[in-house]
């Protein structure tokens, strides 16, 4: 793939994360006014366990989105950008810019689902 298209979607990469891990610091914030003053003996074992089901109340699917694009971040760096993870076709370029933490072909993707 073309440098100035990798450096494209290595853009909208970073976008998304920042959203994503905005939501987080966001959530977190509003966990911190909330229970702040109720659990004043908190220790790092129980912040622990509040930022994990915290995260969980955000959802598995944004943490799950936030690993991939961590993955295709790597991926650009490693040149295998837009190529199947799992059977090595490329993956189309309509579908990279709906989807541009994508690291698997339609049919890949649905496969992984399905398990
Ligand atoms: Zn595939």
């Amino acid at each position: 793939m073309e440098k100035e298209k990798l450096e494209m979607y290595r853009g909208m990469l970073l976008e998304y994360r920042k959203r994503l891990t905005g939501d987080f610091e966001k959530a977190l914030d509003s966990a911190n006014e909330e229970f702040g003053m109720e659990v004043p003996d908190m220790n790092d074992e129980a912040t622990r366990t509040m930022s994990r089901r915290l995260l969980m109340s955000i959802g598995d699917k944004s943490l799950d989105t936030l690993r991939q694009i961590e993955e295709a971040l790597e991926r650009i760096d490693d040149g295998e950008y837009g190529v199947c993870a799992e059977c090595e076709a490329l993956i189309p370029e309509g579908r990279l810019e709906l989807v541009p933490f994508a690291i698997f072909c339609v049919r890949c993707q649905e496969q992984l689902e399905k398990e």
